[in-house]
C-alpha cells in the first residue's frame, strides 16, 4: 500500500489522480490533499476519500470546511500546502498544483525522502537545478507525470543512461496550429481554450496555445534526464499518439504510444516500478489513427519555443523569468486584459530586461519571481 499526498485534487491532473486511487484502493492511499478554493470537489474528495490533512489555499473555504469536518486536520494557505506535502505517514507526494507556487513545498518533501511525482512542471521550469540536486542530495526519486517525460522514462526502463544520445518531445501544437500566426491577433479566450487532443486546467491549455507548454517541458526534459538543450528536439506530432522518444547511441529509436489518457502516466508514476491494469481506457487501434504526422517545429511560429529554448542555455535565473513572465501573461490574458500574442511580447520584455544571476539560491529564485511578476503586471493593471 502506499500512501499519497497530492497538492491540487480539484484540478485536471488532481482529479484523474483520485480515479486512479479510487481504480486501486488496494494499492493507494489518500492521506493528504491540497486545494485552492474549489468547495464543491474539494468537498467531494474529502468525502470519498477521508484524508486525514486537507489544505486549502481560500480562506472562506477552509474555515467553512473546518466547521464541515470536525474530524479532518485543515491547513490553509502557502504554509498549508508545505504541510500536506510533510505530511509524516504519506510515501509519494504527486505535486499536481499550477505553478511556481509548488516549488517550496517539493523542496521539503524531498527533505522528508518522499517520492515526488511530478506533474507540477513549472517548478522544474523555475528551479530545476535546486530540485534535482536537493532529490540527489536526499537520495529522493522525481518521477516523471507529464505525458512526454512519463514517455521518456519508459523508454529508458533498463537502458543505460550513458548512451542516451537524444530526446524527442512530441507535441500536438494546441488549438491554433491550423492557424497562421497573422490570424491569431483577435483570438478570443475560448477559442484558445479549445484543445484538439487533451482536456486540461485553463493555464496549460493557453501553454499549448503558445506552444509554451513545449518549451517549458523542454527545460523540464532537461533537469529530469540530464541532457544538453543541443540533444532535446520539439517534433510536430497531431495525433498525440507517439507521447515522445529516446534515441541511443547505436542509432535505435525507442517510442512509448497510447491513446491520450493522462491517467496512464498518473498511475505509471504512482505504480512504478510496477504496472497497473487501467481496464476502461481505450486500447490503440493504429488503423483507426490510418496516418500520423509529423513536422519539424517552426520557431518564428512558435516564437515561446525559442525564448524557453534560450532561457534554458542561459541558465541561471532566465528560466524564473520565462516561467513567472508567462504565468502572469497567461492570468491577464484569461482575464482579458491582455491579448493572444500580447503572452509572447510580455515575455519577451521581461527577459530582455533581466540581468541573468548565475547559480541562484531559493531567496534569489523567490525574489526574481516576485520582481517579474509586478513588472509584467504593471503592462496591464
Ligand atoms: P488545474 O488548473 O486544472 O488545477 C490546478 C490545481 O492547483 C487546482 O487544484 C487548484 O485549486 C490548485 N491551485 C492553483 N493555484 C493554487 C495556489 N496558489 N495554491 C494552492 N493550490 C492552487 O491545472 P492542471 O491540473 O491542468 O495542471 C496542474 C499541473 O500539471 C500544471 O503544472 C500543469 O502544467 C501540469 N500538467 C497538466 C496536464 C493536464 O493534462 N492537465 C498534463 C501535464 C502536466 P482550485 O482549482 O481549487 O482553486
Ligand atoms: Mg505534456
Amino acid at each position: 500500500m502506499k500512501r499519497i499526498s497530492l497538492l491540487g485534487a480539484t484540478g485536471s491532473i488532481g482529479q484523474q489522480t483520485l480515479d486512479v486511487i479510487k481504480a486501486h484502493p488496494e494499492q493507494f492511499q489518500l492521506v493528504s490533499m491540497s486545494f485552492g478554493s474549489n468547495l464543491t470537489l474539494g468537498r467531494k474528495a474529502i468525502i470519498e476519500f477521508s484524508p486525514r490533512l486537507v489544505a486549502v489555499n481560500d480562506f472562506d473555504a477552509y474555515t467553512q470546511l473546518k466547521s464541515e469536518f470536525p474530524d479532518v486536520s485543515f491547513a490553509f494557505g502557502e504554509e498549508g500546502l508545505i504541510e500536506a506535502a510533510v505530511l509524516p505517514e504519506a510515501d509519494i507526494l504527486v505535486n499536481a498544483v499550477m505553478g511556481s507556487v509548488g516549488l517550496l513545498p517539493t523542496l521539503k518533501a524531498i527533505e522528508c525522502q518522499k517520492t515526488i511525482a511530478i506533474a507540477n512542471k513549472e517548478t522544474l521550469v523555475t528551479a530545476g537545478h535546486l530540485v534535482t540536486a536537493h532529490a540527489k542530495t536526499y537520495n529522493v526519486e522525481l518521477l516523471p507525470v507529464d505525458s512526454e517525460h512519463s514517455a521518456i522514462f519508459q523508454c529508458l526502463q533498463g537502458e543505460n543512461p550513458k548512451s542516451l544520445e537524444r530526446l524527442i518531445v512530441t507535441a500536438s501544437g494546441g488549438s491554433f496550429r491550423d492557424r497562421k500566426r497573422e490570424d491569431l491577433e483577435n483570438v478570443t479566450v475560448e477559442e484558445a481554450l479549445n484543445h484538439p487532443n487533451w482536456s486540461m486546467g485553463a493555464k496549460i491549455t493557453i501553454d499549448s496555445a503558445t506552444m509554451m507548454n513545449k518549451g517549458l517541458e523542454v527545460i523540464e526534459a532537461h533537469w529530469l534526464f540530464d541532457l544538453p538543450y543541443e540533444k532535446i528536439d520539439v517534433l510536430l506530432h497531431k495525433e498525440s499518439i507517439i507521447h515522445s522518444m529516446a534515441e541511443f547511441h547505436d542509432r535505435s529509436v525507442i517510442a512509448q504510444l497510447g491513446t491520450p489518457d493522462m491517467r496512464v502516466p498518473i498511475q505509471y508514476a504512482l505504480s512504478y516500478p510496477e504496472r497497473l491494469p487501467m481496464p476502461d481506457t481505450k486500447q490503440l487501434n493504429l488503423w483507426e489513427a490510418g496516418k500520423l504526422h509529423f513536422e519539424k517545429a517552426d520557431f518564428e511560429r512558435y516564437r515561446c519555443l525559442q525564448f524557453a529554448y534560450d532561457s534554458g542555455k542561459i541558465g541561471g535565473t532566465m528560466p524564473t523569468v520565462l516561467n513567472a513572465a508567462n504565468e502572469e501573461a497567461v492570468a491577464a490574458f484569461l482575464k482579458g486584459k491582455i491579448k493572444f500574442l500580447q503572452i509572447e511580447d510580455l515575455i519577451e520584455r521581461a527577459l530582455s530586461k533581466h540581468c541573468v544571476i548565475t547559480d541562484p539560491n531559493l531567496h534569489i529564485i523567490q525574489e526574481v519571481d516576485k520582481e517579474t511578476r509586478e513588472f509584467v503586471q504593471s503592462f496591464y493593471s
